[in-house]
């Protein structure tokens, strides 16, 4: 499984991400669109897409429109939906190669159709509404305009409605009083457009939370992120259980020596040993996605036991404290996997560090860190 020289890596389990996505596919009858912005959560945007859509996914979806490029160079032909993308930006080379593109607004709808002329095709889009996350989408009051406006440049043969979506703020807390009101939004929107002769074939609002308490909201088709990757946005035990994590971060210790006590450990010296003890120096650090908030919080496991970070995690290394345990140069540090091997996890470093589970594997992928797959490549 290791690199030849490699000190550190991470490991991707594809076969897991394909077991994800068909957990989540056969719990609705909703299409699932796998989301793989942001390299695929630091998975590999690529190999996670190909393992999802192995897995039972139909569609993709991506933010700007380099991914959504990146997907199509790769030879990928799902269809995929980009979201977050400005007018000025190559908008008639992605109608051109197939890209679905989500529309907030006028100013949009109008680079859509100059796109649309540029490439010589109608541009498939997704009409965005915001039901109360306040980030992207139309507000109500301008719902109407956008709707009317998108169906009279379908009837042009500029663009064609394919989606109508929204997204949630509060999803990860299960009956928080924003669901049920984005939902009752959700609806309205629908009907507006219906009125205004907008009917897409594919209305969509859930994210990974959604798609895995509120059926309700899952319409014709869902986007789980988070939960492709293994990981849950919510505490509940029996959820995280029906998911596979798919990365593993591990390295080897690069140097182990005996210091005596009081001996300050790491810049600042925040850590002091208390008595004479090994130390072990573990080759990762915020240069690589450790984040540096997890400074003497941090969980790792060594040769079948846990330590905990000694003091900052500096750029590219941290120490940890091992006592009297035998620790060799090269023995295996793992600061997460997906926890059937005593290891801590994903979830157990974004507690460490005060942040989201998201964030830790999105930050380790996308760094010097050198990434192997595992499983079937598809
Ligand atoms: C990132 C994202 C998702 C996926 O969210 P998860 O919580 O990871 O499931 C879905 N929809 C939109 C618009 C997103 O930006």
């Amino acid at each position: 499984m290791w690199q030849a020289d490699a000190q550190s890596q991470v490991v991707v389990d594809l076969d897991a991400i394909r077991a994800n996505v068909r957990t989540l596919r056969s719990s609705t009858p909703a299409q699932v669109m796998a989301v793989v912005k942001a390299d695929g959560y630091g998975h590999g945007m690529v190999p996670a897409a190909r393992a999802a859509l192995s897995g039972g996914a139909t569609w993709l979806g991506v933010c700007t429109l380099d991914e959504a490029l990146g997907l199509r160079d790769a030879g990928l032909t799902a269809p995929v939906l980009a979201w977050l993308w400005l007018p000025g930006q190559p908008v008639g080379r992605a109608i051109g190669c197939d890209v679905d593109l989500s529309v907030a607004g006028l100013s949009q709808l109008a680079a859509v159709i100059a796109g649309a002329r540029e490439a010589g095709r109608a541009a498939r889009i997704h009409l965005k509404i915001d039901t109360g996350l306040s980030r992207g989408g139309a507000v109500a009051p301008e719902w109407p305009q956008l709707a009317e406006s998108a169906g009279k440049a379908q009837a042009d043969g500029y663009v064609e409605v394919i989606g109508v979506w929204s997204h949630f703020a509060c999803a990860d807390a299960p009956g928080h009083e924003t669901v049920d009101r984005q939902l009752a939004g959700f609806t309205d929107a629908l009907d507006v457009a219906k009125r205004l002769g907008v009917e897409p074939q594919l209305r969509h609002l859930a994210n990974s939370a959604a798609t895995l308490t509120r059926p309700d909201t899952h319409f014709d088709l869902v986007r789980p992120g988070i939960a492709t990757y293994g990981l849950s946005p919510l505490d509940d035990p029996a959820v995280r259980a029906t998911l596979r994590p798919a990365m593993t971060a591990h390295a080897r210790v690069l140097l182990s020596k005996r210091v005596p006590a009081g001996q300050g450990v790491s810049y600042g010296h925040t850590y002091v040993t208390q008595r004479e003890s090994t130390v072990a120096l573990v080759p990762l650090g915020y240069g690589d996605g450790v984040p540096r908030h997890a400074s003497s919080a941090g969980p790792v496991q060594l040769n079948g036991a846990r330590y905990t970070v000694a003091g900052r995690v500096c750029m590219d290394q941290f120490v940890i404290d091992v006592g009297d345990a035998e620790v060799a140069e090269g023995d295996e540090v793992v600061l997460f996997g997906p926890g059937d091997g005593g290891e801590p996890t994903a979830d157990d470093w974004a507690q460490a560090a005060g942040t989201i589970n998201y964030e830790i594997v999105t930050r380790f992928g996308s760094t010097r860190v050198p990434r192997v797959y595992r499983g079937d490549a598809a």
